[in-house]
């Protein structure tokens, strides 16, 4: 039997996923002590999160960020995953054909996105950001991961120091928010068909990446160098933190507690705890355009 080349292409996919999943081992975040074991990475001196400063950063970056394509609707309907750690979306082209960029702040180069997913804390008021700003924890934080253009996929741009840029948009819970996000909006209220680990559904809207940023000041961040915060931990990142949240009501975000693990128990509190900053510079940008 001849295999056409569209199946036998498939079929090498999946082997080569199998394969991948072997040699993954499990992790969460009972003990996020442990991932160094099986991850080394996640034991070095530049990783992610970090408490981001006002008194030590350094006040001196003046390049603003400057997104392109941003605004264009992305091709076709985003699907939401449950992958046990967290709610993802892979993040399609745009209608025109190009993906949403970043370029600027601490960046050299062209920064195309690839994902978003959220970090988020338990009921009862127990907070979720990954990152801290003077030791205040936000309730929730959302990353739209980009992969450095010159690297021809993610995997490749995790093995390099400038490979990936974070964009870090922190929301906070109200009763009685101001301003509503129709696109976040629509992505919390699909979490309840998610809330199965390894289980996905589409997101009912025509959404572009300007609704993940809502209507946070992208003029003031935190800029630094550090890591991805889940395993392997590859210290492949330059993030940048908007420090003012947005609001949401409270529940909207009581949907992210719904979310269950691989195992079946309730997929809360998934931030990692804070790392030493060593001999890092904290970046800050402040207004202006
Ligand atoms: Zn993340």
């Amino acid at each position: 039997m001849v295999l056409k080349k569209p199946l036998f292409f498939l079929l090498h996919l999946l082997a080569a996923r199998q394969i991948a999943d072997q040699s993954a081992p499990e992790w969460d975040y009972r003990d996020t002590n442990r991932w160094i074991a099986d991850y080394p990475t996640c034991g070095g001196a530049q990783q992610s999160p970090i408490n981001l400063d006002h008194y030590n950063s350094v006040g001196s970056l003046k390049p603003a960020l400057k997104f392109r394509n941003y605004a264009q609707p992305l091709a076709g309907r985003l699907t939401l995953v449950n992958n046990g750690h967290t709610a993802d979306i892979m993040l399609p082209e745009t209608i025109r054909g190009p993906r949403p960029t970043i370029t600027g702040g601490l960046l050299n180069g062209i920064y195309e996105a690839q994902s978003v997913h959220f970090h988020w804390g338990s009921p009862g008021g127990g907070r979720g950001s990954e990152h801290t700003v003077n030791g205040y924890r936000y309730d929730v934080e959302v990353h739209i991961v980009h992969k450095n253009m010159i690297y021809g996929n993610v995997q490749e741009a995790m093995q390099r120091p400038d490979g990936l840029a974070v964009l870090a948009i922190m929301i906070n819970i109200a009763d009685f928010p101001q301003s509503f996000y129709p696109g976040l909006n629509r992505v919390f209220n699909t979490l309840p068909r998610v809330r199965a680990a390894e289980t996905n559904a589409t997101i009912n809207s025509q959404l572009s990446l300007n609704h993940f940023l809502g209507d946070v000041d992208t003029r003031n961040f935190f800029a630094y160098r550090g890591s991805l915060t889940t395993p392997p931990c590859s210290e492949a990142v330059t993030w940048h933190v908007f420090p003012r949240p947005l609001l949401v009501s409270r529940d909207l975000i009581a949907n992210f507690f719904e979310l269950r693990q691989k195992n079946g128990a309730s997929l809360w509190n998934n931030f990692r705890p804070l790392q030493a900053l060593n001999r890092r510079v904290v970046y800050r940008r402040k207004g202006g355009n």
